[in-house]
């Protein structure tokens, strides 16, 4: 999937979003300021007034994120949070929301302890199955938030198929991108409205920062609103975080893929692994929606997840005896992670308590498969 209409992904991140004027300076730089200068007229000669409007490196950054996933613009904010609070809030109190029955356990509690009491309504269902999406909307429903793959169980579901559902029930279809990155799925083509990332993730790639970005297929009203979330309710990320991001991004296909290469060979070792009951990761045959996930993505991804016929003690265990995934919550970064992710996720949690979410990096897969055959010995 390197080709997109705009140009072949690993050019594009690398040279998308720079403009002419960047051109005399290889390396890229952020602009550190708040405010810009007025001319003798009171013109703003390079149009930028103040940096919660507008800074040139967050509009590069921009430019950049709506090349790569093939829209017609995009929104930077200071977190995958922030991106989702601004989709949310450009719906109307009583409006109702569909999400999935596994997903980012943060929008779940965002839309419960943030967005109920502004009488924004929701329902959990299983997107994989029709009926159970057909028993969630209702005459108000008016956005679908799809995550494939889902957060913590990699469960897939058919984007098509989706936002035709969402369409004809009166609804935009929103995709949570962010485990899967325009480098292997590219939901604005299948017919997504939206496209949501935390880029603290693979775009970031480095554990160093924190962001989240939304990608439109149309500049409409809806885009416009979302656009209002960033400059008039101030969620903006700083110049320094968007150009580290900007510099990461050019690596970003590299990195995907090599990391879901690793992956790919862990959740084999993983299924052959007598301690394991279970292991969850879209690019295995056994996986319930392998057929569609090699349909719809390039590449299976990084992540996976997996469960331990020990229970909670095993996996808290093995967890505590890993020596190259470092133990911590998050994804996307160079470097392998490992969870216990019902804990993380706290009370509430409907994740299986004997279950260990990793996020595959770059380090030789020889030396993660070795650091988890000891760790479940
Ligand atoms: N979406 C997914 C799939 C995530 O995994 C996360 C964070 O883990 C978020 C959104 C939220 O992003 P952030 O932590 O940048 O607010």
């Amino acid at each position: 999937m390197s080709r997109t209409a705009a140009g072949h992904l690993e050019t594009l991140a690398i040279h998308a979003g720079r403009s002419a004027d960047e051109d005399f300076a290889v390396g890229l730089s952020p602009v550190l300021s708040s405010t810009f200068a007025r001319a003798a007229d009171g013109s703003y000669p390079h149009g930028y007034v103040y940096s919660r409007a507008g800074n040139p490196g967050r509009d590069a950054l921009e430019r950049l994120l709506a090349a790569l996933e093939g829209g017609a613009g995009a929104v930077a904010f200071p977190s995958g949070s922030a991106a989702s609070m601004a989709v949310f809030a450009s719906l109307a109190p009583g409006d109702h929301v569909v999400i999935p029955d596994d997903v980012y356990h943060g929008t779940r509690t965002q839309l419960r302890d943030v967005l109920q009491r502004w009488n924004l309504r929701h329902t959990a269902a299983d997107l994989a199955d029709p009926d159970a999406l057909r028993r969630a909307l209702t005459p108000s429903t008016r956005l679908l938030w799809v995550e494939t793959p889902s957060n913590p169980l990699l469960k897939i579901s058919d984007i098509a198929a989706l936002a035709e559902a969402a369409h004809a029930a009166g609804a935009i279809c929103v995709v949570d991108n962010t485990f899967a990155t325009p480098v292997l799925q590219q939901p604005l083509r299948l017919g997504a409205d939206l496209v949501v990332h935390s880029t603290t993730k693979y775009l970031g790639g480095h554990s160093d920062l924190l962001g989240g970005a939304v990608i439109a297929r149309a500049q409409d009203q809806r885009f416009a609103r979302v656009r209002d979330f960033q400059t008039k309710a101030g969620a903006i990320p700083a110049p320094f975080d968007c150009w580290l991001l900007q510099r990461s991004i050019a690596t970003l296909p590299y990195r995907v893929r090599a990391q879901a290469a690793n992956a790919a060979i862990i959740a084999g070792f993983l299924q052959a692994h007598a301690g394991v009951a279970a292991v969850h990761y879209p690019g295995l045959a056994s996986h319930p929606a392998h057929a569609l996930a090699m349909r719809q993505m390039s590449a299976a991804g990084a992540m996976l997840s997996f469960q331990l016929r020990g229970g909670r003690d095993a996996a808290m265990r093995a967890a505590g005896r890993a020596r190259l995934f470092t133990r911590a919550t998050s994804l996307g970064g160079v470097e392998s992670l490992i969870e216990h992710r019902a804990s993380v996720e706290g009370p509430g949690s409907t994740t299986p308590d004997d279950l260990l979410r990793a996020s595959v990096g770059l380090e030789h897969v020889d030396d993660l498969v070795e650091d988890l055959r000891q760790a479940l010995a």
